[in-house]
């Protein structure tokens, strides 16, 4: 039998308790840096299948890493597996499917072994939602070993090579003064206030921002009682584009609507830019070729981004900064229904659906063939850092 034969006859033989692990997840959610129960399934069953398996990883309780080393200990090649769960929404981004096409991955290459030689590995990767896990993780040398990185990530449609904003958040914060709403207003000055005119500040922006800038926020705190006037508001705010330069650009006009929307009714305002942001993605050609065809081969077929479709971020893509790295999105909805938003109660049903379960599987043993390959040819790794290298 072909490679691909096997690979595919190797995952599917696991896919009974492939599905269940992902089933589980889906129905046990866990925010990120408390994915507790999955770590753990996931840890057992890779060392079941053999590997080695080494946890906490990068100082995260939740993280891990499971070896796999056959005949060489170089190249070295990971599928990442995500597991955090949305806050009040469970796996509305279909994270237990990650973790199912990394699992998938897994058993497709210890089934495959007289195959390929060198390390695969599958890397646990906590907190992608809200605490940019990899981000974390690449700050304590968590994948400098590695020669390149995958991970697939569930969507309504198939496609490979579509880029993701570089993204950075702050909180804003704006002091005024305390008083009596109704008894004395006049000596009290509203931090409310300035929250609500710096978001109208922004929204006077919008017009005039670039077509792939994004600018959203909250408002966290906009005071405790309706007869005191707040003296204190505060607010979460976004700015995403894909070019980082732009991106400098859009934080200083938030701040300037920050500092003087409380400037004009007499506040004071404090922006916070968070220590771990996203960069915008380094899509690699010729990974994504090798995937993409791997991936049909498996039976999911990918359409070729253009590097800049997607407005979301991602963590994966300060790890393709860092080496090689491709993040295909797998379908998982039917297409005569079109798009579903993720993080909706739409896609959190079908992330736990037969079609979902399939589509991961069939990713898994689409990636782990990439890797076998990748393994078997040095000069096709060779070609693909030489294009990382070429920035
Ligand atoms: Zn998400
Ligand atoms: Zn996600």
């Amino acid at each position: 039998m072909s490679l691909a034969g096997e690979m595919k006859q190797a995952v599917a033989a696991e896919k009974k308790n492939l599905v269940a692990i992902g089933r589980f997840i889906h129905g046990n959610p866990e925010l990120g840096l408390n994915e507790f129960n999955a770590a753990e399934k996931l840890k057992a069953y890779l060392a079941a299948l053999g590997y080695e398996v080494t946890a906490p990883y990068a100082g995260m309780k939740t993280a891990f890493r499971a070896v796999l080393k056959n005949g060489a200990a170089k190249p070295k090649i990971a599928v990442f597996a995500e597991y955090d769960a949305l806050n009040g929404i469970g796996h509305a981004c279909g994270h237990n499917l990650i973790a199912t096409t990394a699992l998938a991955a897994a058993a497709g290459m210890a089934g495959t072994r007289k195959y390929w030689k060198g390390q695969f590995e599958i890397i646990g990767t906590p907190a992608e939602e809200e605490l940019a896990g990899k981000v974390r993780m690449i700050g304590k040398n968590a994948f400098s070993h590695l020669d390149c990185a995958l991970m697939a990530h569930p969507h309504w449609r198939s496609v490979i090579g579509t880029g993701s904003t570089a993204n950075r958040r702050a909180t804003v914060s704006f002091y005024g003064k305390a008083s009596h709403a109704a008894g004395d207003p006049q000596s009290g000055i509203n931090a409310l206030d300035a929250a609500i005119l710096f978001f109208n500040g922004i929204n006077s922006l919008r017009q005039h921002l670039r077509e792939d800038a994004r600018v959203h926020g909250i408002i966290t705190n906009g005071g405790q009682a309706c007869n005191v006037i707040p003296e204190f508001a505060e607010a979460r705010i976004a700015v995403r584009s894909f070019d980082e330069d732009y991106l400098e650009v859009l934080r200083k006009r938030v701040r300037n609507c920050a500092v003087s929307a409380a400037k004009a009714i007499g506040a004071r305002a404090t922006v916070t830019w968070e220590k771990y942001y996203y960069f915008s993605y380094k899509v690699n050609q010729t990974l994504d070729e090798v995937l993409a065809g791997s991936l049909a081969e498996a039976g999911i077929f990918v359409a070729r981004g253009t590097g800049r479709d997607e407005r979301a971020s991602l963590d994966m893509a300060n790890v393709s900064r860092l080496l090689p790295a491709a993040h295909p999105f797998f379908g998982i909805t039917p297409k005569k229904v079109g798009k579903v938003a993720l993080h909706s109660e739409e896609f959190l049903r079908y992330a736990d659906s037969d079609a979902g379960y399939d589509a991961a599987v069939s990713t898994g043993a689409g990636m782990a063939l990439a890797a076998a390959k990748l393994f078997g040819d040095v000069r096709l790794l060779a070609k693909i850092k030489a294009e990382f290298g070429r920035g």
